[in-house]
């Protein structure tokens, strides 16, 4: 029954509220790494980032003022992760809050000998459970320029969602069955231990180091690579690539150029 419904409430969006060609193909020329994909697939993207933009709602904060070209930028990177998986993974929020600017964060935490800290941390981008996403706009806009450094705000915090889809913040999406999400484990803790001890020994990294903060944050780092300089990730972590591929159901190197 709801399944009808929500079929037949797409189809109307899709018909009615289609996103105009310009503003696509203009998207397409900003972020060129929307491109590595077959046509049909593209088309697929087309289509989600439509449903997406009726099923969230967007909130300028501090000012900014957000355009359609800046709701289809975000809705059509955050759509990526999800082109094979389906739209209904990002079903539990429904807010996306666009900031002018990084935020400053106030952070309080106990660490594990029971003593308390104070700090800040600067954003630009952070997902929540039951949202909102929080997006900086600079970070969102320089997407393209900063995808040759495997870098995209908007994938790595909708893999947060991902991620955070099996209850926990762990780096481990809800995977089919025990034998995938094993292997899975010792593939990221793998990858992530070697990129700790290269940290360590002062040797420059791939991938961006922000990723040694744990496995979940290795999986949405390496998933922004995936997608945004997915030749540079087969190459300098194949089996990530690999085990990214097999989950997105997608294999972007094979497109890129
Ligand atoms: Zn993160």
């Amino acid at each position: 029954m709801f399944d009808w419904w929500r079929r037949r409430r797409d189809a109307h969006v899709l018909e009615h509220r289609a996103i105009p060609d310009d503003l696509w193909l203009a998207t397409l020329a900003a972020y060129p790494f929307l491109k590595h994909r077959p046509l049909a697939d593209l088309l697929a993207l087309r289509e989600l980032a439509t449903l997406f933009l009726a099923r969230k709602q967007f909130h300028a904060a501090g000012g900014l003022v957000l355009d359609d070209a800046m709701a289809l930028a975000i809705a059509a990177q955050a759509c990526l992760p999800v082109l094979k998986l389906g739209l209904g993974w990002y079903d539990g929020f429904v807010g996306i809050v666009v900031q002018p600017d990084q935020v400053v964060a106030q952070r309080a935490w106990t660490d594990e000998h029971g003593i308390s800290h104070e700090g800040s941390e600067v954003l630009s981008g952070e997902a929540m459970p039951g949202g909102p996403i929080m997006l900086s706009w600079p970070d969102v806009a320089e997407a393209a320029d900063s995808a040759a450094c495997g870098y995209n705000v908007v994938i790595h915090e909708f893999v947060h969602v991902l991620d955070m889809a099996s209850g926990n913040v762990d780096g481990v999406p809800p995977l089919p069955d025990r034998a995938t999400r094993d292997h899975w484990i010792e593939v990221m803790s793998n990858h992530h231990h070697a990129l700790c001890q290269a940290l360590e020994a002062g040797v420059d990294t791939w991938l961006d180091p922000y990723a040694a903060n744990g496995l979940e944050e290795f999986f949405p780092v390496a998933a922004e690579a995936f997608f945004v300089a997915p030749q540079g990730l087969r190459e300098h972590h194949g089996e990530v690539y690999h085990l990214l591929a097999e989950y997105f159901g997608q294999d972007p190197a094979r497109h890129a150029r």
